[in-house]
């Protein structure tokens, strides 16, 4: 382990410690910072004078580094911009009178960073609270493929305890002869099934000029493997103010996961959730490989809740079920599972499916497996908040 991972993970640091509801404005209060790559933090005490304020930019300035201030209606904050940032900097800094903290932001995101904001947050969606050591589970067909089936599906699924319902009205095939969705009708089912069952849905936007159209619909936004660098796309999502739901590429590294959380989250919409849906590697017995340490490693990384995928993860129903409690486990926030009422027939992932009789055997599992966690379950835990 380096110095530095032991100075931003094994100190507990319950550093920014701002209640919930001033959280938002502080973000966008370090907006500015964040795109002048900002590498430390200086937050004042609320009460701290303008000389105070001056004497820690003067020292900033002594060590050739330059300090920008952003005035808030809660606090000011201090903007430590330069590479060359001295190791005992942050001690020094912390000594200075009406400082209430300084932190290190040693990573190329910013915003997405637990650096910047240590403690979970939580996406909220409808009733749901969507991370902070809950477990929401999101179920559904891979694509919407008629009234019948989406109508079908949903209720299976809420019975069988699921919380939100997913399906692909635009779907990224690999193949452009493949069946690629039923576009705004697929839409229009899902808001009919979650009008039916209560349920928030998520349903994935491939371009920056059907944001709108697929905000009108969704609960969450969805961004595809496909699309994660899909920059103009992550951007459009992000002004769209709608959660956000961001698979990871399937050959991109942790951080460049992270960078694409901060492309939306620089547009002052912190409602992203990450979802890990496997890799490629050399193996071929499964369609992709489910990394479970970028599920870990997430969490540790960055306060986003972080969701995985055990069906594109696998690429076979009946692995599906394993890795879905394996994700639970390795800490995930929740999963999102393909479930279709007739997978044999599905015009898209029948072979990675579940039928919605192996989704409800999965649920008491999963529902067991958390409570030995200590989770709780997302709607409960949106009560408290
Ligand atoms: C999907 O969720 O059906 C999908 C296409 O996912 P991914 O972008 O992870 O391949
Ligand atoms: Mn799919």
């Amino acid at each position: 382990m380096t110095a530095l991972e032991l100075d931003v993970t094994v100190r507990p640091r319950l550093r920014l410690a701002l209640p919930q509801k001033d959280r938002p404005s502080f973000i966008e209060q370090l907006l500015p910072l964040a795109k002048e790559n900002v590498s430390m933090i200086v937050v004042m005490r609320s009460n701290a004078t303008e000389e105070e304020l001056n004497a820690v930019l003067a020292r900033i300035q002594e060590h050739g580094l330059k300090g920008r201030v952003t005035y808030g209606e809660e606090r000011n904050i201090i903007g430590v911009i330069g590479a060359a940032i001295p190791p005992t900097l942050r001690e020094e800094i912390e000594r200075f009178p009406g400082v209430q903290e300084a932190v290190r932001i040693t990573r190329p995101y910013k915003l997405a960073a637990r650096e910047f904001h240590p403690q979970d947050t939580i996406v909220q969606v409808g009733d749901l609270a969507i991370g902070g050591g809950s477990f929401v589970v999101i179920a559904g067909p891979c694509a919407v493929e008629s009234e019948e089936q989406i109508m079908t599906t949903a209720f299976a699924v809420r019975e069988a305890g699921a919380h939100m319902l997913r399906g692909g009205a635009f779907k990224p095939r690999s193949s452009p002869y493949t069946f690629r969705g039923l576009g705004e009708e697929g839409l229009r089912l899902l808001a009919q099934a979650r009008a039916a069952t209560g349920l928030p849905v998520v349903t994935e936007v491939m371009t920056p000029t059907d944001v709108d159209l697929v905000a009108r619909y969704a609960d969450v936004l969805q961004i595809g493997a496909r699309n994660m660098q899909n920059f103009q796309l992550l951007e459009e999502a992000g002004r769209s103010g709608k959660p956000v739901l961001l698979k990871r590429g399937m050959s991109a590294t942790i951080e460049e996961w992270l960078l694409s959380a901060e492309y939306i989250i620089a547009q002052g919409n912190p409602n992203v959730i990450l979802c890990e849906r496997g890799i490629r590697t050399f193996e071929t017995a499964t369609r992709n490989t489910m990394d479970l340490n970028a599920v870990a490693l997430a969490r540790r990384r960055s306060h986003l809740p972080v969701i995985a995928d055990p069906s594109h993860g696998t690429g076979k129903w009946y692995l599906a079920p394993p890795l879905a409690l394996a994700s639970l486990a390795a800490g995930a926030d929740g999963v999102i599972i393909e479930v279709h009422p007739d997978p044999d027939r599905a015009t898209s992932d029948g072979g990675q499916s579940l039928t919605c009789e192996n989704f409800a055997a999965l649920m008491p599992q999963m529902t067991a497996l958390a409570n030995v966690l200590g989770r709780r379950d997302a709607r409960m835990l949106s009560a408290r908040i």
